[in-house]
């Protein structure tokens, strides 16, 4: 089987209107870096637009191009997932679909790879444009609370967007989870990973496949899969209540023997609204840990493709 010097692997979910642009700027760019040896894997997430019907159409022009059609929608971190298992290159870049990631850094972040030795070169956000200020805001919050809690240290605003050698995906590829956080899968991984610092670029077309619901289940499942804190936190909460009530306790021994009145219903109320709300906290996050083992546990393929265009090198359809 022949290895492509590069794959260019690219998830994408209702990117018709970017699909176009990406092809002849990603083309262009790997060209420019490796010649005609590469590909480039586009990963139709189960998009609800003309994104397969123009993946076909691209596939059919470019013998370079490998296009998978998911069974379904089955969310970024998957979609990715199923590109890097099928492509088959020496070096693998990660882009995303809408030109935010300018394919054209590929030669500087190959030559930082040759000159540092790296196993990973990932890019870091300097300046995010045409960003809400609300996504701005909730990312850069994001990335410091997970450098928080983590026990893995995974960069900071580092998105998917990395050139990886060859033995760094196959480490990346051997981890089986299902909750995939892969920015912080690939920085567990270790081997040599170095920075590239760039500005992020408006989006091309569209607008973001990111709502609200998507990023909070994204960011559960980067916490979760990697800091036990939430758990340890009851403990600590726990502790420190038990502090309190000492306190408490102490100043209701003195109330009664000097004598002063009983505390009224407000101090009763607030305390125990105050547990309530500790408890189904402290339940909620244990269920959030339970509900993703019982998921892991039942260890269904990570994705489904449906069907494929151009040559295919690896042969997997199911992702486990
Ligand atoms: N994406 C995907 N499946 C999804 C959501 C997004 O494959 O369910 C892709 C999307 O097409 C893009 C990448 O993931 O290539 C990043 O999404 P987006 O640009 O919307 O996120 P943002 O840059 O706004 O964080
Ligand atoms: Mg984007």
């Amino acid at each position: 089987m022949h290895r492509p010097a590069l794959s260019i692997v690219i998830p994408c979910y209702n990117e018709a209107a970017c699909l176009d642009a990406l092809h002849a700027r990603v083309s262009a760019a790997a060209h420019g870096a490796v010649g005609g040896d590469h590909e480039i894997v586009l990963v139709n997430d189960g998009s609800r637009d003309a994104s397969w019907a123009v993946m076909q159409r691209l596939a059919a022009t470019d013998p370079r191009l490998v296009a998978i059609n998911l069974s379904r929608n089955h969310g970024h971190q998957l979609a990715l997932t199923a590109g890097l298992d099928l492509c088959s290159g020496d070096q693998i870049l990660i882009l995303d679909a809408d030109l935010q990631d300018p394919p054209e850094l590929l030669n500087d972040m190959r030559a930082v790879m040759a000159a540092e030795g790296a196993d990973v070169v990932y890019a870091v956000r300097r300046r995010r444009e045409g960003e809400t200020f609300f996504k701005k805001l909730t990312a850069a919050a994001f990335y410091r609370v997970l450098d928080r809690v983590t026990d893995t240290p995974i960069p900071l605003d580092t998105g998917d967007f990395r050139l990886m050698s060859r033995r760094a995906l196959d480490a990346l590829l051997s981890m089986p989870e299902q909750a995939r956080f892969i920015r912080g899968m690939v920085a567990w991984v270790g081997f040599r990973q170095v920075p590239f610092a760039y500005d992020r670029a408006e989006r091309h077309a569209g607008e973001t496949k990111y709502p609200l619901s998507k990023m909070l289940s994204f960011a559960f499942d980067a916490v979760t899969g990697f800091s036990t804190a939430p758990l340890r936190f009851a403990s600590h909460i726990g502790l420190w209540l038990f502090a309190l009530s000492f306190l408490l306790m102490i100043y209701i021994g003195i109330g009664f023997f000097t004598g002063s009145a009983v505390q009224g219903w407000t101090s009763t109320m607030l305390v125990t609204v105050f547990l309530g709300a500790v408890q189904m906290f402290v339940l909620g996050m244990i269920g959030e840990y339970l509900g993703r083992l019982y998921v892991e546990s039942k260890r269904r393929p990570l994705y489904l493709v449906a069907d494929v265009a151009g040559p295919v090198r690896g042969v997997a359809t199911l992702g486990y």
